[in-house]
């Protein structure tokens, strides 16, 4: 295989002219390399040109924002979980970038390569479903904002097009305002990728009525899965008893899963429905 080409743009225009192809060759973006770099050392990818994010500045930071957060792409997943702002925000999330495999990966993972190599069981998608978050999409023939929910098409495939780039991620400040609890279950090492992973982000009333619900699960089908009958299950009444194992059954019941080295399908499936009595429970016990 002939090494591709490295090249490293300083600005994000320059990026999206490099992949629309004015480079000459097709070039295939490089984050932190932890996804892409085991596909080209299997030979299952082979570019002419890398193109390495690190020196556009642009596609960097963690900034505060409409109470909520703007996360640059090339943010790294232990900055994520070391960032004061996203730990006051959406402790959720910190604690979530912290469980990502290890410090290795955690130290060249970045949160636009976790979301474009959309392993279906990776950790961050069902945090940032539950929280709501949006990510940007841009290319040099414009900007295009999905929920995150709606990036994802089957396993390690995207909406995203070869000619554009996802720039930032966006965190709604009414997240902040909910409770928000992700729970993984990796039951061969913790640096593994998770069984199932569950996240719920709920408003709830002063007297436990829940108001408002996000339900979220990763591992359990070709995508993350956002689950609306477990939400409707929970919205309206105490966040306690029969209403949790109401919603973690609409969680069984929707989540499709396939038998692989971390467990059969109907295994998975009653891992999805116990791990979300669990989260529930976590939550419900917070209030
Ligand atoms: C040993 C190991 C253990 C792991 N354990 C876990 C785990 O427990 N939980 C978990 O969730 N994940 C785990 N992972 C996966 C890891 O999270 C992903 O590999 C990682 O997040 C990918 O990020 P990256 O920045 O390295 O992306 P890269 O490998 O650089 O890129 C991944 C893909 O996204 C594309 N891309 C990258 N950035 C952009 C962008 N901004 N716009 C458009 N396209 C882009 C690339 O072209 C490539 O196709 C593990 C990985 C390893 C190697």
């Amino acid at each position: 295989m002939k090494t591709p080409e490295y090249v490293t743009p300083t600005t994000l225009r320059e990026a999206l002219e490099l992949l629309s192809g004015a480079g000459g060759g097709e070039a295939v973006v490089w984050a932190g390399g932890t996804g892409l770099g085991p596909l080209l050392r299997r030979g299952l990818a082979s570019p002419a040109v890398l193109l390495g994010l690190e020196k556009v500045g642009e596609l960097g930071g963690v900034q505060p924002a409409d109470g909520g957060l703007r996360l640059g792409a090339t943010v790294r997943l232990r900055d994520l979980q070391r960032s004061p702002v996203v730990a006051a925000r959406v402790p959720a999330l910190a604690d979530a970038a912290g469980r990502v495999g290890n410090v290795r990966v955690r130290s060249l993972a970045t949160l636009g390569g976790h979301l474009c190599h959309a392993d279906p069981a990776q950790d961050l998608p069902p945090v940032l479903v539950a929280l709501g978050a949006r990510v940007c999409l841009v290319s040099l023939r414009g900007t295009r904002v999905l929920p995150l929910e709606e990036f994802f098409v089957g396993p390690l495939q995207t909406v995203l097009s070869p000619e554009e780039l996802l720039t930032e991620v966006w965190v709604p400040g009414e997240s902040a305002s909910r409770n928000t609890v992700y729970a993984r279950f990796a039951p061969r090492s913790p640096e593994d990728y998770p069984t199932v992973g569950v996240a719920v982000s709920v408003r709830l009333d002063p007297d436990g009525v829940c108001q408002e619900a996000r339900v979220a699960v990763g591992g359990a089908g070709p995508t993350v899965l956002r689950i609306t009958a477990a939400e409707q299950a929970l919205v309206g009444g105490v966040l306690a008893g029969q209403r949790i194992r109401d919603a973690a059954r609409e969680v069984e019941a929707a989540v499709d899963p396939w038998d692989d080295s971390r467990g059969s399908a109907e295994y998975k499936r009653a891992m999805a429905r116990v791990w979300t009595e669990r989260v529930l429970q976590k939550l419900a016990d917070e209030v």
